[in-house]
């Protein structure tokens, strides 16, 4: 390839890098995401014309050219197709897939690399065998995780006796696989174990960590394959000397490791206690210990409550997103405003099934930013608050996670609903939540249930006030 070509195929590698950093960046606030969802798609298109013609796929006639548009037509095909039909209750599952698919190509890349490697050589043994443990990691790992999200497999945490000293000894034994290959020089044979040994200890590892996490631990683990499949992807970049794949993969992998520390923050959690702590993988189901069971009250009393109400906090969570009720939701609020009580919405981190997960919604109903707040901001007033009315939410107003140290919630911050004077929790059934722990506060004695959808229940308040 000419000086010229190489410096071509340079800039363009830049202009991809500089469109990811600017689409990340614009990825930041809701009104400019589209354009940085675009502006790296772009930059991803670049990236990937560019690397074919580095790499001379182009000109390798029509069975390494076509083979490469037919694996792209398939790719957008399903892609497209996915990308359509998911629902938004669906996203972590599909991040997971993609976190997963991330890893495992990863590894397939280091993989080849190892193939077409004559002879080992130190630095690129230990790039190339670090490559295959993280992308391992992180396609076991995202797959258990799809499994647990999505409720197809693993959906309660599995308790693997003696947890840390297992994945310590896989951890070592990998990291030993790597150094028997980067050292193996040309012993084919002593390279070819040190690869398998690698390859089989953290596909394993993968499986282990992530199988004892508890449901309600989900939203920091994803955050952290995340992490996990940027960097197999920037360890790739270094192990076949592909610049771009080390920027991609680096922007990938750091934006992925702010999100688990601030995940972490938000579910009391450290990094350390999340990979080697034993949290999640109790199967306490305390909580529902007292015998009592729930009371319940028709919407017709429900509204003489409200319509006394002066202030109302409302605490939405994953049920008011199935049932799509953030507009009937935005109705009663206004209802409640014209009848002259202060209404809030109290907004937990991890409520939904993504980050933002609430917000998204609440704001497509136009109800105002200000009336959105924190755990932090509406606690300290919930004590004062008439009625506290959750939504579809569960697992993020269990008091377990304040009281009960067996829980596998225990330490996770909630929103205090029950320390309101009268508490509606509008939901289908008995069912649990995520985490499939069982919840307390709706056997208490300031608690009432108003059962049914959560859009036909709000509609009907709504309907109650319009009849008044
Ligand atoms: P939960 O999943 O804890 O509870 C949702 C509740 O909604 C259920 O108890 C269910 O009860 C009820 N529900 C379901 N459908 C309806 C409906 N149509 N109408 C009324 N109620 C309904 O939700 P939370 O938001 O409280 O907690 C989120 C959980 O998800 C946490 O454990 C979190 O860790 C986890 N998670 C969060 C992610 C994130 O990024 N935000 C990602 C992955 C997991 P019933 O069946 O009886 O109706």
């Amino acid at each position: 390839m000419t000086d010229i070509m190489n410096a071509v195929i340079t800039v363009l590698y830049m202009i991809s890098a500089v469109l990811f950093i600017r689409g990340i960046k614009l990825l930041g606030k809701a009104d400019t995401a589209r354009k940085g969802n675009s502006l790296s798609a772009w930059g991803m298109l670049i990236a990937v014309v560019t690397v074919l013609v580095e790499k001379e796929v182009i000109d390798s006639g029509l069975m390494g050219y076509g083979l490469i548009v037919l694996a792209v037509v398939i790719g957008a095909v399903i892609g497209a197709i996915w990308a359509k039909k998911v629902e938004m209750t669906g996203m972590p599952q599909l991040v997971a897939l993609f976190n997963g698919f991330g890893g495992l190509s990863s590894l397939l890349v280091a993989l080849t690399q190892y193939v077409n490697t004559a002879e080992a050589k130190a630095f690129e043994g230990i790039t190339l065998g670090l490559t295959i443990a993280i992308g391992a990691i992180a396609f076991t790992g995202s797959i258990v995780a799809w499994g647990k999200l999505s409720g197809k497999m693993f959906k309660k945490s599995v308790a693997i006796p003696a947890k840390n000293a297992l994945n310590a000894v896989l951890a070592v034994a990998g990291l030993a696989g790597i150094l028997v290959y980067a050292f193996s020089g040309a012993n084919a044979s002593m390279g070819m174990i040190g690869i398998i040994l690698v390859t089989a200890t953290y596909l394993i590892l993968g499986f282990t960590m992530v199988v004892t996490i508890g449901g309600g631990d989900m939203p920091v683990i994803i955050s952290l394959l995340n992490a996990f499949s940027g960097l197999a992807a920037a360890f790739a970049g270094l192990a076949i000397a592909n610049s771009v794949l080390v920027v991609s993969g680096c922007l990938v992998g750091t934006s992925g490791l702010i999100l688990t520390l601030i995940m972490c923050k938000a579910m009391n959690r450290t990094l350390y206690s999340l990979l080697f702590g034993s949290f999640g993988a109790s199967s306490s189901k305390k909580g529902a210990a007292s015998g009592k069971e729930p009371k319940s009250m028709s919407v017709e009393d429900a509204y003489l409550i409200l319509e006394a109400a002066s202030s109302v906090v409302f605490i939405p969570g994953y049920g008011m997103a199935v049932a799509q009720a953030q507009h009937s939701v935005k109705e009663l609020a206004d209802k409640l405003e014209e009848n002259g009580a202060e209404v809030n919405f109290a907004i937990h981190p991890v409520a939904g099934r993504m980050p933002g997960h609430m917000n998204v919604l609440l704001a497509e109903a136009n109800v105002p930013y200000e009336q959105l707040k924190t755990a932090d901001e509406m606690n300290p007033q919930m004590a004062n608050t008439d009625v506290a009315i959750v939504i579809g939410a569960n697992d993020v107003v269990n008091p377990s996670a304040l009281e009960d140290e067996s829980s596998p919630l225990y330490g996770m911050p909630i929103i205090n609903a029950f320390e309101a004077r009268t508490v509606f929790v509008l939901k289908r059934g008995k069912g649990t939540g995520f985490s499939g722990v069982e919840n307390p506060l709706f056997t208490n004695d300031n608690t009432v249930m108003l059962y049914g959808d959560a859009k036909q229940t709000v509609s009907s308040l709504v309907s109650e006030f319009d009849d008044a």
